[in-house]
């Protein structure tokens, strides 16, 4: 039976409430008026059920689905703005004990390089991210309790915190490992993470266990029931996402929007964030064996359509998309990107050669930071190093309330210009340095209040006078 607010993965995520999601979305996809009803109802900002959702993600006419398009750009710029954060991935270890039949890290690949990296290496691969401009990282690592158990994990949080090399320092760690126990969670927080991420995957729980056959990711209800026991351990900003491709995504869209509705209900806090990938090429990995792949447009379709149903949740899109894909969603609602990403053990310090692959998957966009910041710029978006909410304790509710209230725009466009003159002085080509300031001018007068507007202008100076870190 379905329960929102329950414990229990199968009842939070049921089966027969997907699935009579998804006829009723069917029966209603040229229902006119509903549908209409339904974007009305989503004009008020305050999000739509999994059920109202899945009715927009079906729609089938056309004026009706430029209504959509259209709000979601809408929403997009009402709480976000043009402001686009930026992160990178840092891959630490590949030796994986699971069998995930989509990734190349599986125990059974032969031909994968496994690398972990030591203390040592982390410094290089910091230094070498923190030389490109970045700010945030996202770590990633296999499943293995031997190679990687959570003390070295919470090592290389510390270590990475550490680093300070010239003006660099990354501000903001997010973590993306396996589901743990609450214990372990309770110690990520303690080492100051700040998102915790982990993908679903699939939330069709027989799929699951088909791409999952061993391994102690295989146990569906432990991987879904997760980010309770990571709000339990204290962790209020947590990511969720399902990989695009695995399963029907009509089927995950729904068990997307069913968990962040369960966290809200029942831990008191929606998803921090949505990631959206697509599953790629990889070593010993063909995504046409998959045959849920989904084209650009409907990948769109459901970007919108998570927009409008989610407004205050932060939506990631990551370098799996190309340069194109990426620019076609940026507007309907993705708020954060990463950008010169390597997603090989240690491939910041030392650019991996092809015969010595430790991969995850094949990047399709695959410039650097700089041309990723020059290119968003030429759009009209302003690139933001911005870690400051977590720093300043804005996390979970507190987040939450802010957004929804609309204050986080006070703080978001001063932080976002602040931190990109930072990075124009620190790490920009001359040609990106000269467009951002004059993208920053522009900016400047777009700050309403003009004690904010002061401190900016300000704090523009110092940065220039080599002072770093200023934060609203
Ligand atoms: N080992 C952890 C886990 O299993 O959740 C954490 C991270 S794993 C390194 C990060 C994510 O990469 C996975 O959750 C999966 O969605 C994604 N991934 C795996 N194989 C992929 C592929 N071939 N293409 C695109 N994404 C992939």
């Amino acid at each position: 039976m379905y329960n929102v607010k329950s414990k229990n993965a199968e009842e939070f995520i049921d089966d027969n409430e997907i699935n009579e999601t998804l006829d009723y979305a069917k029966k209603n996809k040229s229902n006119k008026p509903l549908i209409n009803e339904i974007i009305e109802k989503a004009k008020e900002l305050k999000g739509l059920s999994h059920r109202d959702a899945a009715v927009l993600l079906e729609c089938d006419l056309d004026e009706e689905n430029e209504k959509i398009f259209s709000l979601a750009k809408e929403i997009k710029q009402k709480f976000y703005g043009n402001r686009i954060v930026m992160f990178a991935p840092l891959y630490l270890s590949n030796y994986c004990v699971n069998g995930c039949t989509y990734c190349p890290y599986h125990a059974k690949n032969k031909h994968i390089s496994r690398k972990k990296l030591t203390q040592e290496d982390i410094k290089k691969e910091v230094i070498a991210l923190q030389d490109l401009g970045h700010k945030r990282l996202a770590l990633e690592a296999g499943e293995d309790p031997v190679n990687n158990p959570i003390e070295y994990i919470l090592e290389c949080i510390k270590t990475i915190y550490s680093i300070k090399h010239k003006n660099g320092a990354i501000r903001r760690v997010n973590v993306n490992i396996a589901a743990t126990t609450v214990e372990n969670y309770k110690k990520l927080k303690d080492a100051g993470i700040g998102t915790y991420i982990l993908f679903q995957e699939t939330y069709n729980k027989k799929s699951y266990e088909t791409l999952h056959p061993t391994g102690p990711k295989s146990n569906y209800a432990y991987h879904t029931e997760a980010m309770d026991r990571a709000m339990q351990g204290g962790i209020d900003d947590v990511g969720i996402g399902v990989l695009f491709g695995l399963n029907m995504y009509k089927y995950d869209f729904v068990g997307l929007l069913m968990h962040a509705e369960h966290l809200e209900a029942a831990m008191g806090v929606g998803p921090h964030t949505i990631s959206v990938p697509r599953l790629r090429q990889a070593d010993d990995i063909d995504p046409n064996e998959f045959n849920n792949g989904i084209d650009d447009d409907t990948f769109a379709k459901i970007v919108a359509c998570l927009r409008i149903a989610v407004p205050y949740t932060g939506m990631i899109i990551s370098t799996r998309e190309s340069a194109e894909c990426r620019k076609k969603v940026l507007n309907l609602g993705i708020s954060q990107i990463s950008g010169g990403s390597r997603t090989s053990v240690g491939g910041y310090a030392q650019p991996e050669s092809k015969d010595d692959n430790s991969a995850q998957f094949d990047i399709s966009d695959n410039r650097t930071l700089d041309e990723v910041v020059n290119w968003l710029i030429d759009l009209g978006y302003i690139p933001s190093f911005c870690t400051a909410c977590y720093r300043e304790g804005r996390t979970g509710d507190r987040f939450m309330s802010l957004v929804k209230s609309g204050q986080i725009a006070n703080c978001c466009q001063p932080n976002a210009i602040m931190t990109l003159k930072e990075y124009l002085e620190d790490y920009a080509q001359n040609d990106t340095k000269l467009k951002g300031e004059e993208l920053i001018k522009k900016e400047l007068n777009s700050i309403p209040n003009e004690k904010v507007k002061k401190i900016v202008i300000d704090n523009l100076k110092n940065i220039e006078n080599g002072k770093r870190d200023f934060r609203l």
